[in-house]
């Protein structure tokens, strides 16, 4: 399986050739079916971007039209409809929409009830085609694997990071290359996601859940970021009945039979190229033989129960009993045993014993190499994120902590934690916590957001047990997050994984149940990995972000009315025109703005190969405060922000009153020495202050800098690169003063946390000094409290230094050690916040702070080595 290169006919190359030439444009007009690129930008602007109304359309295209009366032209369309037309006619995108019919067919009652009367409709995609498509997109070029490989690191351990770097689409290779006619193919896993447990869209008698599908061979940062990486290629039917129905059992096989069905059906074109190659067109403009496979399945644990075709609460993946599910003597479960197993026992027998549905057959039975129990890939979202962590653990703590205590102190405690939480000191990034609300009651996001501050506002309140068995879960959650784990960090996992079940105990004594399918689904993880790669290539959080584009957003759209067919009719024209913008950007068509373009094109210019990047909002304080950004991974950076503050006073003595930092100047001259004299063994702080240099020149004060970095784990720029600002702003948004705190390199010989120190910015200023530009900040430390992190939490304690005189230790650090920002939690201890507590407060109130690793995975990996 070695993706040789073929012709059209599958003969391999013999010698190295470039790629057949891509086709030419239809019809002379580059932009077909579009009139220009303002035509396209346009269309795709209102459509994808804005999802603009008709009426808006037909507003807008008049204005277009009338600004144009002079020059004698119209606009490209006179109304929306027209537009819609042209978006239908792009010849490139995927493949249009099906529907099937089915029907109950076993022996009817005399009196059938209604279901079994009833039509249900499936919407299906030719996975075919669609595969295709996805594969022939060229802006995977540099994010595809054609060969399952090991990756290693400096070590010579292996690493696990995309899914081909995984055991299982190695072993998946030897077991195909067991036919001699295979010999030189690609294999192409395709991964699968659903999500029943989201809205779904329900019209009439049925819901609809979307099926989605991605390529295997994409990378992790691709599958997650890219806009054809993952595509809805069904919507499967789920009947509805009412509450006496539901409970027979003949209903329940008819579902999970249509279920299975449905899903069999959409696969199926797949079929014949899972055992004969096909030539299939690559993303570099290749043609190789492909052989296609079932690949992972992303799924929660209530489908997982389907797919598999087992009992509610049963393991998917082992054999262990609901009673006892983490039992390590468990054995795997795999359909040949499954198969074996129903041949011996009565389906009583296989129910009661073990966990299995014998009136269910997987769908992944008719196809080669396809063991579902295998297949249920790992996911974080659902089963440790709002499973373990959120479900779990925040619901026992609560319930806990009314057990233990009287009702009134109870109370109070709850209160305390909740008014902690709303207290953290924002972070770019963080979502601010609403004042006053329940944090039982978060779902989806928040989950994430209530996760990096939770153990940080609970310590103190809990028995040490408690915190270190939620500290446990972070660290194994943070963990498994990273895009790439080698075996070092395999083993802090399971590390991580011991300690978690060991303090676990303390919440099985308080009498909470933990034999739960979500609790237990994290003793697979490991072995997850190992086949799979990073858990983050198919979490169920990017089906569920592609759920908001392919579904939610469709929906809102259509007029309700038998809205799944005009949701279909959206999302094909949102993939058509993504299809569209894809094949211009290849072609060198989507370079510059609207306008720089068409006035390069009317000049005779060419605009330079890559477009224009705009760092959002450059300068303006009231944009996001995070958010991806285009680059190569290695240009991590620190910019301060383009616009700076002209009405402050320009000199350096001058500032430093209206700062009433009196020590200010004196910090600027000793780093301006220090910066002069990078050799000296003299430490810039002994230098006679005679000796130093004078800064002469204006001083220019920022409010933010942003810093950008590589992070490839969250949703961020399709190569990774993520960017934060930093704040140092006196009246931030016109209120309170905010001085973000951040991570500064102080010994670049030591890993991890040892090697920083925390500043907290007090101004972010840059002067110029014989010709040289100095990017600075000033700042006052936070130190560690002693060489460990605390023992309980596993956080780094850090306290504002002072000086003997009790005034602040400054120092003025150049922008580039800096790394990023960091994030503090007070160390609340146990005392209850003041009601009227502001979060503006929080980094001058306390005497010391957590340094929080979970404030993001990215933090999580700089900090804990
Ligand atoms: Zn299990």
């Amino acid at each position: 399986m070695t993706g040789l290169r073929c012709d059209e006919n599958g003969t391999f190359l013999q010698q190295p050739t470039p790629p057949p030439p891509f086709p030419p444009p239809p019809q002379n007009n580059r932009w077909h079916p579009f009139e220009d690129r303002a035509a396209f930008d346009f269309a795709f602007q209102e459509y994808v971007d804005d999802q603009s109304s008709i009426t808006s359309i037909n507003r807008r295209l008049e204005t277009w039209s009338a600004s144009l009366f002079a020059s004698g032209r119209v606009a490209p369309w006179s109304n929306a409809q027209e537009m819609y037309e042209t978006i239908d006619s792009i010849q490139h995108g995927p493949a249009p929409w099906k529907v099937y019919h089915f029907r109950y067919q076993g022996e009817l009652p005399p009196n059938p009830p209604k279901w079994m009367m009833e039509t249900y409709e499936l919407c299906v995609r030719d996975s075919r085609q669609l595969l295709h498509f996805q594969l022939a997109t060229p802006t995977f070029r540099d994010d595809i694997h054609y060969t399952p490989y090991q990756q290693f690191d400096q070590d010579g351990g292996r690493v696990w990071s995309n899914l081909m770097s995984g055991d299982w689409a190695w072993e998946q290779a030897d077991l195909i290359a067991e036919t001699p006619s295979t010999f030189g193919s690609t294999f192409i896993p395709i991964v699968i996601g659903s999500d029943k447990t989201t809205v779904s869209v329900a019209t009439g008698h049925q819901q609809y859940h979307p099926v989605y599908m991605s390529l295997g061979n994409l990378s992790n940062t691709a599958r997650r970021a890219q806009t054809h990486a993952l595509l809805p290629v069904a919507f499967l039917p789920i009947p509805k009945t009412n509450r006496k129905q539901r409970k027979r059992r003949i209903w329940q096989k008819f579902c999970r039979q249509l279920y299975h069905a449905c899903l069999e059906l959409t696969f199926l074109p797949l079929l014949p190229g899972m055992t004969t190659p096909e030539v299939v067109h690559c993303p570099d403009g290749h043609f190789r033989k492909a052989i296609y496979g079932i690949g992972p399945y992303i799924a929660d644990y209530p489908e997982q129960v389907w797919l598999a075709g087992i009992v509610q609460s049963w393991c998917p993946k082992c054999l262990a009993r609901p009673t006892y599910l983490d039992n390590p003597l468990a054995r795997p479960r795999t359909q040949a045993k499954t198969e074996f197993l129903i041949t011996c026992f009565d389906p009583g027998t296989l129910w009661s014993d073990w966990g299995i549905r014998a009136d269910v057959t997987p769908f992944t039975n008719a196809f080669p190499r396809a063991d579902i129990h295998e297949l249920l890939s790992p996911d974080l979202l659902h089963q440790v994120i709002k499973g373990a962590f959120q479900d779990h653990l925040v619901t026992w703590t609560c319930e806990y902590l009314t057990q233990e205590y009287p009702n009134a102190r109870a109370m109070e405690i709850i209160t305390d934690i909740d008014r902690r939480i709303s207290a953290v000191p924002p972070f770019p990034g963080l979502r601010r916590f609403p004042d006053g609300r329940d944090f039982q009651q978060w779902t989806g996001d928040d989950s994430k957001a209530l996760m990096k501050v939770y153990l940080g506002c609970v310590a103190g309140y809990l028995p040490s047990n408690m915190v270190q068995c939620l500290a446990a879960l972070l660290d194994f959650t943070y963990l498994a997050r990273r895009n790439a784990l080698n075996n070092v960090h395999l083993q802090q996992m399971d590390d991580a994984l011991d300690r978690y079940t060991h303090f676990r105990e303390s919440y099985i004594l308080a009498g909470f149940q933990t034999s739960i399918p979500r609790q237990h689904a994290l003793q697979h993880y490991i072995t997850s990995i190992r086949l799979f790669g990073s858990p983050n290539g198919l979490c169920s959080s990017i089906t569920e972000s592609k759920h908001i584009k392919a579904v939610k957003e469709p929906w809102r759209r259509s007029n309700r009315y038998k809205a799944l067919i005009q949701m279909l009719r959206t999302i094909d024209r949102i993939d058509k025109l993504g299809a569209a913008c894809a094949d211009y950007t290849h072609r060198g068509m989507m370079r510059g703005t609207t306008l720089t373009y068409t006035i390069a094109v009317s000049v005779g210019v060419i605009l330079p190969e890559y477009p224009i990047i705009h760092v959002a909002g450059d300068g303006d304080e009231w944009e996001d405060d995070i958010g991806p950004v285009s680059g190569p991974k290695d240009e991590s950076d620190i910019v301060l922000s383009a616009s700076y503050e002209s009405t402050y006073p320009h000199f350096l003595d001058d500032l430093a009153t209206h700062i009433h930092q009196a020590r200010f100047p004196e910090a600027a001259r000793r780093f301006l020495w220090s910066q002069l004299n990078p050799d000296s063994p003299i430490h810039p702080a002994q230098v006679p202050i005679q000796d130093l240099p004078y800064i002469v020149s204006r001083v220019f004060v920022h409010h933010s800098a942003v810093a950008r970095f590589y992070a490839p784990s969250d949703l961020c720029g399709a190569g990774g690169m993520k960017q934060e600002r930093i704040r140092s702003n006196p009246s931030w948004r016109g209120g309170d003063a905010r001085w973000d705190t951040v991570f500064v390199e102080t010994d670049s010989a030591q890993s991890g946390m040892r090697g920083f120190t925390i500043g907290r910015i007090l101004l972010f200023f840059s002067f110029k000094y014989q010709g040289i530009n100095y990017p600075c900040a000033l700042v006052h430390w936070l130190v560690c409290h002693g060489d460990e992190p605390d023992p309980e939490t596993g956080m780094w304690v850090v306290y504002p230094e002072y000086e003997g005189n009790g005034l602040r230790t400054l120092e003025v650090v150049h922008l580039g050690t800096i790394a990023r920002a960091a994030h503090l939690i007070p160390a609340f201890g146990g005392e209850t916040l003041p009601e009227d507590f502001e979060y503006t407060w929080s980094l001058d109130a306390f005497e010391s702070y957590y340094v929080n690793p979970y404030a993001d995975h990215h933090v999580h990996e700089l900090i804990h080595r």
